[in-house]
């Protein structure tokens, strides 16, 4: 645990800081630079495991500004070190408890720290669900992956398999059919859970084939991934299947655990903003994957915490016309926010909307 913030550097009436954000990744990172650069002295609680889903990656070739590539974790430093330079703090913990019904706002770290904060940013990403197998965790980045996007142009006249019967799988599948020189989806059942129109697509596909009713049961290799052992689920039979490349497509779990009954879900529990970048709860904004299940990209992350930070300042910008009295004299619980109040443009009009 480190921890780079001084007690006295906090901000307003009784050290309530200006922004807090959840989440030391893309999202949260940019939001803090901008956070930083507008003067609001943000403190990042970027989580134990700072730096989210690209310190799982080896080289970004799609992040544009890095004509060689840069790996992800060297990605993730360089971000941090801005976000550090123009002034952010940081608390490298877990934020293990969120409450957003009385302002200010209060986290709590793993350690008990609780940080209080006139606006919170959201950024805490989502993971991709894992098989579970000590071999998956191994050949990360050697030959398994998890984005297809990211990753399916080191796999170019090769052979992959993608894993799962849902709509990423056969996502994945097809636009890995675009550079590899075959894919072969292994899914559990004999039927895809996909969309009617992905079915048909990866059907139609003569790059792509299906195994049914099979799981992996183990990746191998050596240094980098050379097969998979596949168990048939009817008849308990394990072959082996030579491959160069893993894409698991089995989902992902976005990371708002502590955030459940309070901030709006879709049922899969990514975190819905209701206007711009706000979540169902005024001053509370959200940033990157733990919102974003379409795009997922670093880019897009980054560009989420650029969005909801330039919010978070328009927004309390209008609150600080308020009176102190107003601000800080009672705990008064938060209304939430009218979905598609400010409309013109993200922060504008969206002062008093819980007061008013
Ligand atoms: P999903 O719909 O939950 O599908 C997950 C797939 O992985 C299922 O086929 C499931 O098998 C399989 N699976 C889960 N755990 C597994 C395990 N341990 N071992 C092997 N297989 C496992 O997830 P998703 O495909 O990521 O989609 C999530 C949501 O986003 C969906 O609503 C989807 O429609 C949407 N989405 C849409 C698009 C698009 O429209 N272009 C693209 C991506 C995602 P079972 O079928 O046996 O449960």
């Amino acid at each position: 645990m480190s921890h780079n913030h001084e007690p006295t550097d906090t901000l307003g009436p009784a050290g309530v800081r200006h922004v807090v954000i959840l989440g030391g990744a893309c999202a949260g990172l940019t939001a803090a630079i901008y956070a930083a650069r507008a003067n609001l002295q943000p403190l990042v609680i970027e989580g134990a495991e700072a730096g989210g889903q690209l310190m799982l990656t080896t080289l970004v070739e799609n992040f544009p500004g890095f004509p060689e590539g840069i790996m992800g974790p060297d990605l993730m430093q360089a971000m941090r070190a801005q976000a550090e330079r123009v002034g952010a703090a940081f608390i490298t913990e877990d934020a293990v408890e969120a409450d957003f019904s009385h302002r200010p706002f209060r986290i709590r770290t793993q350690s008990g720290e609780e940080v209080r904060a006139r606006a919170v940013i959201v950024a805490t990403g989502a993971r991709a669900r894992m098989l579970g197998l000590p071999s998956e965790e191994r050949f990360l980045g050697r030959g398994v992956s998890t984005c297809a996007t990211c990753d399916g142009f080191f796999f170019r006249k090769q052979d992959v398999v993608v894993v799962g019967g849902g709509d990423s799988a056969l996502e994945e599948a097809l636009y890995l059919a675009n550079l590899a020189r075959s894919v072969t989806v292994v899914h559990r059942r004999d039927q895809l859970r996909a969309s009617k129109i992905m079915q048909e697509r990866a059907f139609n596909h003569p790059k792509i084939d299906f195994i049914w009713n099979t799981e992996v049961a183990d990746i191998v290799g050596d240094g980098k991934v050379t097969a998979v052992r596949l168990r048939d689920r009817v008849t308990g039979e394990v072959t082996e299947r030579r491959t160069d490349g893993v894409f698991i497509a089995i989902g992902h779990k976005p990371n708002t655990e502590i955030f459940k009954g309070q901030l709006e879900t879709d049922a899969q529990a990514y975190l819905l903003p209701t206007h711009g970048m706000m979540s169902s709860v005024e001053g509370v904004f959200v940033a990157g994957d733990v919102h974003d299940h379409t795009y997922r990209q670093a880019i897009t992350a980054a560009a989420f915490g650029c969005m909801a930070a330039m919010e978070a300042e328009r927004w309390l910008q209008g609150e600080a016309a308020l009176t102190p009295e107003e601000h800080w004299g009672t705990a008064e619980p938060v209304g939430e926010s009218k979905a598609g109040a400010p409309k013109g443009g993200p922060g504008k009009g969206a002062r008093k909307t819980a007061r008013s």
